[in-house]
């Protein structure tokens, strides 16, 4: 296959970055683009980007320098990235030319049940603060068995190794942001009644202040004897016994007014607990093969469906309006369906050849008008094999549950040409605010991911829902792009389930609308996910919103948090043999961090 015309590396590709939806510049020490040979990486932090360098200059491969950044990010962005959470691994692997998915997705405990977010004196949901703060939105953590299964298959380090530089840092201390600021305070009242959340992060009882020194010499004796005693210290052993004590009898100060009501999870679910290697989806779009996380993540599904429906379509660069019609509209569909059929495929029967079939597509797309937008919530298709002509919208709808929106994405390119990019979270900033006490790290809160409120009698059923050791559904995307069987474009993003129009956002910019990759990443962000208006940044609703209401689409801005804006995407590209261009956020969330090994002059 040639490289399609759109794809050829546009004039200017790896000069500075694009304007973002906002003026601040990128802090020091911040480079939103970089670009050479040998290897590179691009996370939302220098520490961690540095780290998954220097991997990669002693000769580590993308695997191991992706753990390892992992690892630092778990210091340097504890509300997002622990050993107490879990996430996705896209891995492109150079030597058989092949991609994997390992699915590290959080896991319910045993005793989970449909109604079990449910409260008996109301038969509604518990308000949805109170499940995030709480042992009962703890899933099993699967971030260490995740590592072990992905540098067990392709690592060249040993865990122990890969922990060092995070040890440092831990130990050092990292300087304290604006963003690592805000994300405290914004969790500031939750972590002032948790005793160990409270002593970590409120040191002095208060969010530290910007330029100060932020330490956690807990966490750095926690990575040494995990260091030691291996990730089976959390199944088998005792790290594992802490966490599940922590969940059963949340550490909150007696003098707190808040409800945090206790979790199911048990060391037996821990020991049950295991990463899971999967096939990843593909789908095939404009000559290019496109591979994502499967269930229990609906990102690869839902970016393959929504593209899938793109490829009906010309979007024309010079028409903007009417390609980023097609896109609202082919990601409203898909997000039907995602609602109506994914969920947990060991639980669930997932018909996700038939989502990623292209003549569901050609179904789900000849309900899209080129003139006007669909009234949403749009019904969910019928992936059933059958595809005729264009069939009407049918009736049954779903709305969209909330979903926590914040975790964090990476990725990397190593010197032979591998590839990993990696979703890690806690789901929401400081997850269930739950510390494991004298352990530096906090829980996970992903079970408030699954749907809390059972369907009403007769209502259609939802896959989503809660269950015994079920996995909750993600919106998470890792996703590797490959030209001619080689790695040519890989992206992610954090963003709850606005992750799955920010990636293919970023995928329609840079493959159909000529952007280079830092314009693709920087350009501003709307996310239609089957609502009935579309969210979108300041600067998206400024460029198109006039041209955008014209075909019946309602704009508003996106309510945040953070800040309005949409996702946090780290990507890269190959722009030749061996010549990749790193691409970060210059200004969202304060900005990334995009380091080559050997940058190209
Ligand atoms: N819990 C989210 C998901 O699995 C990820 C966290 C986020 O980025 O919001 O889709």
């Amino acid at each position: 296959m040639a490289v399609i015309a759109s794809l050829a590396v546009p004039a200017g590709a790896g000069a500075a970055p694009a304007p973002g939806p906002g003026s601040d510049p990128s802090p020091p020490g911040r480079l939103p683009v970089a670009t050479g040979h040998g290897g590179a990486v691009s996370t939302v932090d220098p520490d961690a980007s540095r780290t998954a360098l220097d991997v990669l200059k002693h000769g580590g491969n993308a695997m191991d320098a992706a753990v390892a950044a992992a690892a630092t990010l778990g210091v340097t962005e504890p509300y997002v990235a622990a050993i107490g959470g879990g996430g996705y691994i896209t891995y492109y692997d150079a030597k058989k030319r092949r991609v994997h998915a390992f699915d590290g997705r959080e896991t319910a405990p045993k005793a989970m049940r449909a109604g079990s977010f449910v409260d008996p004196a109301t038969g509604k949901a518990m308000p949805f603060e109170e499940a995030v703060t709480s042992g009962l939105s703890v899933g099993v953590p699967g971030t260490l068995a995740q590592w072990d299964l992905a540098l067990g298959r392709f690592g060249t380090r040993d865990l122990g190794a890969l922990l060092k530089p995070a040890i440092r840092v831990a130990e050092k201390g990292f300087v304290v942001d604006a963003e690592f600021r805000a994300q405290t305070v914004e969790n500031e009242a939750r972590f002032r009644d948790i005793v160990p959340t409270r002593e970590l992060f409120l040191p002095g009882g208060k969010p530290p202040e910007v330029g100060s020194v932020f330490r956690n010499p807990d966490l750095a004796r926690t990575y040494r004897e995990l260091a030691e005693r291996g990730p089976e210290w959390m199944y088998e052993g005792g790290l594992g016994r802490e966490v599940a004590r922590t969940v059963a009898k949340p550490p909150v100060d007696p003098a707190a007014k808040r409800k945090v009501r206790p979790g199911l999870l048990k060391p037996s679910d821990l020991a049950a607990y295991r990463a899971l290697p999967k096939e990843p989806t593909h789908v095939a779009y404009r000559g290019l093969d496109v591979y994502g996380e499967p269930p229990s993540s609906s990102g690869g599904s839902t970016v393959g469906e929504a593209l899938n429906i793109l490829g009906n379509f010309r979007l024309d660069p010079k028409d903007p309006v009417t390609a980023l019609h097609y896109y609202l509209e082919a990601s409203k569909l898909a997000y039907a369906d995602r609602g109506a059929y994914v969920g947990d495929p060991a639980q669930v029967d997932v018909p996700l050849d038939e989502l990623l079939s292209p003549g569901f597509a050609r179904e789900r797309a000849c309900l899209i008008r080129p003139d006007r937008a669909a009234a949403a919530p749009v019904a969910p298709g019928t992936p059933d094999g059958r595809y005729g002509p264009c069939v009407p919208p049918g009736t049954q709808t779903r709305a969209l549950a909330y979903e926590g929106p914040q975790t964090t994405h990476l990725v990397v390119a190593d010197k032979w040409g591998d590839v990993a990019a990696y979703n890690v979270t806690l789901e929401q900033f400081g997850g269930s605010a739950l510390t494991v006490p004298g352990r530096g790290f906090l829980l996970n809160n992903e079970l408030t991911d699954f749907t809390l409120q059972p369907p009403a009698p007769g209502a259609p059923s939802d896959p989503n829902l809660p269950g015994p050791r079920k996995r909750p559904r993600s919106s998470m995307a890792p996703t590797i792009v490959l030209q001619d069987g080689r790695p040519r474009l890989a992206a992610g993003t954090p963003g709850g389930s606005t992750i799955i129009t920010t990636v293919l956002q970023i995928l329609v910019n840079r493959i159909d609308l000529g952007m280079d990759l830092p314009h693709a990443l920087a350009a501003p962000r709307a996310t239609q996910r089957n609502t009935p208006q579309v969210f979108a940044e300041p600067a998206f609703i400024d460029a198109f919103g006039k041209g955008l209401a014209a075909r019946g689409h309602l704009l508003a801005p996106f309510p945040g948090p953070p800040k309005a804006t949409i996702g946090a995407a780290t990507a890269l590209e190959f722009l030749g043999p061996g010549l990749v261009q790193a691409v970060a956020e210059p200004v969202r969330r304060g900005g990334g961090s995009a380091m080559v090994v050997n940058p190209a002059r």
